[in-house]
């Protein structure tokens, strides 16, 4: 999935939730940091395992429990953002990379025919496949596009709540660098 997509999707999701707006923003990145190893030859393995996917963070988790309760609310983001991005990637994830080296993929497809009277089907369609280099991405495809087609397409309907939604982004946002300083 597009890089943007993947960073997009999960922060509306959020924003939509009434999540805290600046943590909802502040640990967005992390919805998209899975990719970078593809810097390592090794995309959609070594970032998008269960180690630090799932496990990593049920670390951080029960140790925030346990020492620092006022960390999990920050936690838990930080574990959905990461998890959006294996779930939005189902076209075909290592997640048991590395003791698995192939990829499960998972299809979904709604199919419509109008030969012989109208008929709706959905098709599903899984498995593992091996490895692919997937080096190259692009950061909006056609697929993309619809999608942020869609996104203002509702934004248009709820313009009141979308125009709220975009000041109080813009708001976080500015004061971001004040808040990096300190
Ligand atoms: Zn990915």
């Amino acid at each position: 999935m597009d890089p943007l997509m993947h960073l997009v999707l999960p922060l509306l999701f959020l924003l939509a939730l009434k999540v805290d707006t600046r943590r909802a923003v502040l640990l967005a990145p992390l919805a998209v940091l899975p990719d970078l190893d593809a810097l390592f030859g090794l995309h959609r393995a070594l970032g998008h395992s269960f180690i630090p996917i799932v496990l990593m963070p049920m670390a951080v988790l029960i140790y925030s429990r346990l020492k620092r309760p006022d960390w999990v609310p920050v936690v838990l983001i930080a574990q959905f953002y990461l998890a959006s991005h294996v779930i939005l990637d189902m076209g075909g994830v290592a997640f048991l990379w590395p003791f698995v080296q192939e990829q499960f993929y998972l299809d979904l497809g709604v199919t419509f025919t109008a030969s012989d009277g109208f008929d709706i089907g959905f098709t599903a369609d899984w498995g593992m496949k091996e490895l692919q280099d997937m080096g190259t991405t692009s950061i909006l495809s056609d697929y993309g596009f619809a999608l942020l087609f869609l996104g203002v397409l509702t934004a248009a309907v709820f313009r009141k709540e979308f125009v709220d939604g975009v000041r109080k982004l813009w708001s976080v946002t500015k004061s971001l660098p004040g808040m990096l300083r300190r």
